[in-house]
């Protein structure tokens, strides 16, 4: 399936842990009250694509990155997309993965997209909740959300 991105932060010191590489993922179908990122739902706007074109972008980052982030949009709403990037980062440039979901970590694993998780090193999840909004908390948008070292 192409892959739809909605844009990308060479240089972020928010998305994690150190300087990081963020890839916005097109699509999401959580509609959270009060999302910052609502020009991101729809999977038939952002741009296109490729693994192949994203893992290049990165190469001339390498040595001044902490690590790579790949946020949304929700970037499960592209699960096989997500499978292959992560993978294919791993395999290129061996670098920490974080990815934000807006799913929690049992709702991955109950829905068959287990296999999704194999090469992120930490998952913050779950929605954003207005109600629960947190701006002294890091790497949050809301106290509900869980920053999830898988490895
Ligand atoms: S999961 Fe993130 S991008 Fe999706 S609606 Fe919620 S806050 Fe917005």
């Amino acid at each position: 399936m192409e892959l739809k991105i909605a844009g990308r932060e060479p240089n972020s010191i928010v998305d994690g842990l150190g300087m990081r590489y963020v890839i916005f993922f097109q699509g999401c179908p959580h509609h959270c009250h009060g999302c910052h990122n609502m020009e991101t739902w729809n999977i038939k706007g952002g741009i296109s694509s490729s693994i192949e074109n994203e893992i290049n972008l990165i190469e001339k980052y390498i040595g001044y990155i902490d690590g790579i982030t790949i946020s949304g949009g929700d970037p499960f709403f592209q699960y096989e997309n997500l499978l292959a990037l992560t993978k294919a980062i791993k395999q290129a440039y061996n670098l920490n993965i974080w990815v934000y979901t807006g799913y929690t970590l049992e709702e991955i694993q109950s829905n068959n997209m287990s296999e999704g998780l194999d090469y992120i090193d930490v998952l913050v999840d779950g929605k954003f909740i207005q109600s629960q909004k947190s701006p002294k908390l890091p790497f949050v948008g809301s106290s509900n959300q869980r920053v999830i070292r898988l490895r």
